[in-house]
């Protein structure tokens, strides 16, 4: 199946400022995201994410927003709801809190209570599964899935951000390997794991492998980068092109995964382009 492509950098493009709260958009200025969801539906993409990435307790505190965790939460899964119709899928975006458990900046169970309220209140606007993502801290990743599968009725999918390091292996920022993340999350209560951002989406065939050696029927979701991000003059633009995207989708099924969109810098055209190869096979 094919899934969608980056918001936060569409979001940048609609004109969001780096001061500004991403989530916010979704009651301030729903048409943009609403637009946003419709842009991926258009492109074919079986599912759309919801503009909720950042909507946990911690990161809205940062805005002074804590007090409207569900409003927002609410609003950007009914958005997405309302491009995806009945006979799309809509996931929860969850990202990480930014607090660190192993510094003690936060408890686990101020970071259960979180995800908790974060994942009702996405199920309360309409979504069919919770996609927890960009996990670094397989502690953090493990207790959202926890949360999401124990007090909502979705799906729970959980996908992590691996670089490659020197050994050619591949390793979170936190050091947590494909292999330790499948079997954790697994036991967690996820439905489908696998990999987002990233460095573009040669790496994630690799990546895909090792999960599928793990387990053989646990389905994989792949959201890859258009390539390693370029910062220059204040502006970050992204390597990848829908062509470039395109030309590695087979290698990435014949890996074994199931689910293909795009993270950052990805957009419509990049999944319009993977959903016709995707199609075609
Ligand atoms: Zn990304």
């Amino acid at each position: 199946m094919v899934s969608d492509g980056a918001w936060g950098t569409f979001l940048q493009k609609k004109g969001l400022t780096p001061g500004e709260c991403p989530e916010q958009w979704n009651i301030s200025r729903p048409k943009d995201i609403l637009d946003i969801a419709q842009s991926y539906i258009e492109a074919g993409a079986d599912m759309i994410e919801t503009n909720s990435f950042g909507g946990n307790y911690f990161k809205l505190k940062g805005y002074g927003l804590e007090g409207q965790v569900f409003g927002i939460n609410k609003a950007a899964a009914e958005i997405s709801r309302k491009a995806a119709g009945t006979d799309h899928f809509v996931l929860g975006s969850v990202g990480p809190t930014g607090k660190l458990l192993m510094m003690e900046e936060v408890t686990v169970d101020e970071l259960y209570e979180c995800f908790k309220s974060q994942s009702q209140a996405l199920e309360a606007g309409g979504v069919d599964a919770i996609v927890i993502e960009t996990m670094t801290d397989l502690e953090e990743a493990r207790i959202a899935v926890k949360a999401a599968k124990e007090n909502t009725a979705c799906d729970v999918i959980c996908t992590m951000t691996f670089d490659k390091i020197m050994s050619g292996e591949y390793r979170t920022m936190m050091g947590i390997s494909p292999k330790e993340m499948t079997e954790t999350l697994l036991e967690a209560g996820a439905t489908i794991v696998g990999a987002n951002c990233g460095n573009g989406i040669a790496d994630m065939i690799g990546i895909v492998k090792e999960i599928r050696q793990v387990n053989v029927n646990i389905p994989i979701l792949i959201h890859a980068n258009a390539g390693m991000p370029h910062y220059c003059d204040g502006e970050t633009t992204f390597p990848e092109t829908p062509a470039d995207m395109a030309s590695r989708v087979k290698e990435i099924i014949d890996a074994g995964a199931n689910i293909i969109g795009g993270c950052c810098g990805t957009t419509p055209d990049h999944i319009c382009e993977v959903h016709r190869i995707v199609k075609s096979m």
